[in-house]
């Protein structure tokens, strides 16, 4: 299994943005979880896999809780068994000096940098960018974009720091706020309809506001590692 695979081209922003929330994460999400749907079973069961993990001491503390969250204890007790081993027997080796140990123990901690499925996700970030940019230069997209949730923060500042036209920089700044305000409306009106006991007038969008309003304003809960 190789990062490669989680690459493809099969990829519709047209489709995409109509989900209201923003496509960049979505993907990333996606594509995470697909990873581990893939992985987990691979982990639990094949030997390659797990010396693979171990070598390359596991995952970043995020995605080892995302496992553990997504995982059994008998499938990560299985998969995880040599990692912990191969801890074990590091640490013996690198008790000489104060120096060996620390940087023993330094290398035993994966950050966002080493981490295979941050590594996926900075791939996948960035190809999906790749193809947000050109899906901008469109005209006929503009008009689609400006019907959709449109971009995080995070991802609005990425796509922006790729682009020369003052147009279209005018253009996603506008839409941005234009979404950031219409969110901020469906919670006023999901406060609004909760305090005034209409509970049952609610829409899915007043629903799911304050959901879409923390994604849009820090990134999905994938993004967020990045920051790491
Ligand atoms: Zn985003
Ligand atoms: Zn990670």
């Amino acid at each position: 299994m190789t990062d490669s695979n989680f690459i493809n081209d099969h990829i519709n922003i047209a489709k995409d943005i109509k989900k209201r929330i923003c496509p960049v994460c979505n993907h990333i999400s996606e594509k995470v979880f697909d990873f581990f749907s893939q992985w987990i079973y691979g982990l639990a069961e094949n030997e390659d896999i797990q010396k693979e993990n171990a070598d390359a001491h596991g995952l970043c503390p995020f995605h080892s809780w995302q496992l553990v969250a997504v995982g059994s204890p008998l499938g990560i007790s299985k998969g995880y068994g040599k990692l912990i081993r191969q801890i074990a027997n590091e640490l013996l080796k690198s008790s000489e000096t104060q120096v060996k140990a620390v940087v023993t123990l330094n290398s035993l901690i994966n950050g966002a940098k080493d981490c295979r499925v941050c590594i996926i996700m900075r791939k996948e970030e960035s190809f999906y960018i790749s193809k947000m940019l050109n899906f901008l230069t469109v005209e006929e997209n503009r008009r689609l974009y400006s019907a959709s949730g449109g971009l995080c923060l995070r991802h609005l500042q990425i796509v922006l720091m790729e682009i020369t036209d003052m147009e279209v920089v005018r253009f996603l700044m506008t839409e941005a706020a234009k979404h950031f305000a219409a969110i901020a409306d469906e919670m006023d009106s999901y406060s609004w309809k909760r305090k005034t006991s209409q509970k049952h007038l609610l829409t899915k969008a007043e629903k799911d506001a304050y959901l879409r309003g923390i994604i849009h304003a820090v990134g999905g809960r994938q993004s967020c590692n990045q920051f790491q």
